[in-house]
């Protein structure tokens, strides 16, 4: 392979220059890529979809974990929905005040590829002890457990292939019923310029359900077409309005250090462009 053509989009894609290729296998669930490019470092693409980056995927990992896990305060519990890289446990897992994370993940195959291909990316999360890793579909998992969570991340990959489910109104009422009082959901919900229907659908369903639900956004540079929008969800509005002096002093008491996420990021990215907000009905 010499380069790599994401095919997410009919009309349009991105190319990278595959400079070395690490690894290619026919999972039980997707095909994986992981190969290296001199720019965004070692990249894993699923069904020949970017999924993360070595270069890029902080911005990504810590905005799904930091941002929900600051705002409520005291987070004791916390689901992960997929993320078979290992980032989002990584980041997860250095918050002290967490002492239960549950990786549901339905694909052992990317959990093995990754810790592999892309140690920096779980950092030895897996070994933590306070992670336990459920190989399972996540909608079954979520319709089938008696566990609550106080944050649930969904960081699945497209709604193609296994990630559709994911993205159901029937998804979001298992979480819903899966999430402790004041509980929050997050979930990657693509780039709106690109994928706008999907989140219009997700906000649909987010109404029917949560007594707050918005949409936060980050740029990603490996998922292209400008900013990544993640969906917010819970019944406990004051969450999405706390103030920055209060984020910055969680921030500061949590003692994690970041390259992306500070508290004036985090208070900024529920700032929503006109277009998506028209296209979400919160104009
Ligand atoms: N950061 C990426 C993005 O924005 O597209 C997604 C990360 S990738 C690690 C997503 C993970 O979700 C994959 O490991 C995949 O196997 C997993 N996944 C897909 N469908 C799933 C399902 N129904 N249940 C649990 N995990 C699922």
């Amino acid at each position: 392979m010499r380069n790599f053509s994401e095919t997410l989009y009919d009309a349009y894609a991105q190319e990278f220059r595959v400079d070395e290729l690490l690894h290619e296998v026919k999972t039980d669930h997707q095909h994986l890529v992981i190969f290296k490019n001199v720019i965004f470092g070692r990249v894993m693409a699923l069904d020949g979809i970017v999924q993360t980056t070595e270069k890029d995927e902080f911005i990504y990992h810590e905005m799904m974990s930091h941002v929900p896990i600051l705002a409520h305060g005291n987070v004791e519990s916390v689901l992960i929905v997929g993320g078979g890289d290992g980032g989002m446990l990584r980041e997860v897992c250095r918050h002290d005040t967490v002492r239960r994370v549950t990786q549901v993940e339905i694909d052992q195959a990317v959990i093995d590829m990754c810790r592999r291909y892309l140690p920096g990316h779980s950092a030895g999360a897996y070994d933590d002890p306070r992670a336990e890793i459920v190989i399972d579909d996540g909608i079954h998992f979520v319709r089938e457990t008696q566990q609550r969570f106080d944050v649930i991340i969904s960081d699945s990959t497209d709604p193609i292939g296994p990630g559709e489910a994911l993205f159901t109104e029937s998804f979001y009422a298992a979480c819903r019923k899966c999430l402790n009082p004041g509980g929050i959901l997050v979930t990657q919900n693509g780039v709106a310029f690109h994928q706008m229907d999907e989140i219009r659908q997700t906000g649909e369903h987010l109404e029917s359900l949560f007594g707050d639900w918005h949409f936060y956004t980050a740029a990603v540079p490996s998922y292209v077409g400008g900013a990544m929008y993640f969906a917010w969800a819970t019944d406990e509005p004051r969450h999405r309005r706390t103030d920055i002096a209060t984020l910055r002093e969680r921030y500061r008491k949590s003692g994690i250090t970041t390259r992306y996420y500070n508290p004036e990021i985090h208070f900024s990215a529920f700032a929503l462009p006109q277009y998506v907000l028209e296209a979400v009905g919160k104009s």
